[in-house]
């Protein structure tokens, strides 16, 4: 049976993890906390003591980590990944990492003779524990066929976007455009409050109207009722995101003011509680005016 390394346990990764194991993957777990891995050792998962030790003999290496720092952690720093794969193991970088980051690591694992993709993804931890996330591929069209198979519990919907960094950019782009969503999402759900009106009849109009994305249907009655429990994405992650996006942005473009707008205003949210719910940047803005 095909062999999987799996790197970052937390919310996403888990759940993704998990999916090898149901589809009956011989599968290598590292984490940089051990307590994390426990119930996928239960499960059949295989504890690496590094992620060089997990990747060591994997057919393909799956990372799953915050950011940039953890992906190179993870890949290229002391017993990374990356030190002892054999030549033609395919590495797939799921993260939500910058775009400069991406193809810095698709030169640098390429150039060792590995098969680098970039394969970001959309949907919550639900999704990633049930298969049911969407794949953002960035790869040469012959490598995303030998990843395929690495692919399909994880997901059905396969969104090729072109060469290695185009997965990143177009997931960078979403998620800037959930960032700006949300911010004026709070300062909408705020505006209305101070006003006085009905917050029930506001939260059902906004979930219901023509501005109701699927982000202002998830975070409009969460924001109404300061229910924030059980964040999915936090603050911080929105705000990485955000901010990968504008730098990628300032690199094509002469200027981004909403998104610039969207990340000052996740600076302010990830201060705030940055392991908090990204909604509760609505806990900011709704300051009264004095
Ligand atoms: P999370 O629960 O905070 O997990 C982060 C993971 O990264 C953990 O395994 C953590 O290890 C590891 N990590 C952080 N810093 C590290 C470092 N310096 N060295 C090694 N490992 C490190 O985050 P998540 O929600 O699963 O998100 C993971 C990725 O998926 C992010 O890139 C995020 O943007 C993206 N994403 C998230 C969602 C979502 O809904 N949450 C959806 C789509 C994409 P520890 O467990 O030891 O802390």
């Amino acid at each position: 049976m095909a062999r999987v390394a799996f790197i970052g346990l937390g919310r996403m990764g888990h759940g993704m993890a998990g999916r090898y194991l149901d589809a009956g993957f011989t599968v290598s777990v590292w984490n940089r906390s051990k307590a994390k891995a426990e119930d996928l050792i239960a499960r059949g998962a295989h504890w690496a003591t590094s992620p060089e030790d997990a990747a060591i003999d994997a057919d393909a290496v799956v990372t799953m980590v915050a950011d940039d720092e953890a992906s190179q952690r993870v890949w290229l720093g002391k017993d990374g990944a990356a030190a002892n794969m054999k030549a033609g193991t395919l590495a797939i970088e799921c993260s939500t990492v910058s775009h400069a980051h991406a193809l810095r690591m698709s030169q640098e694992l390429t150039g060792r003779g590995l098969i680098y993709i970039d394969c970001p993804v959309t949907g919550l931890p639900d999704a990633a524990a049930s298969g049911k996330l969407t794949l953002l591929v960035g790869a040469d069209p012959a490598d995303l066929e030998k990843a395929r198979p690495f692919l399909a519990p994880l997901g059905t919907t396969i969104r090729h976007f072109g060469a290695v960094g185009t997965g990143t950019v177009f997931k960078l782009i979403n998620n800037l455009l959930g960032a700006v969503q949300i911010a004026s999402l709070a300062e909408g759900v705020a505006i209305a409050e101070q006003a006085g009106l009905d917050m029930n009849l506001v939260a059902e109009a906004l979930a219901t109207g023509a501005v109701a994305s699927p982000q202002v249907i998830r975070h409009s009655g969460r924001m109404v009722g300061r229910d924030f429990a059980g964040a999915t994405f936090t603050a911080a992650l929105r705000h990485k995101d955000a901010a990968y996006a504008v730098a990628l942005a300032e690199t094509l473009l002469s200027d981004v003011p909403v998104s610039r707008a969207a990340l000052a205003a996740y600076d302010m949210a990830k201060a705030h509680a940055p392991d908090g719910d990204e909604g509760q940047m609505v806990e900011i803005v709704s300051q009264p005016k004095r």
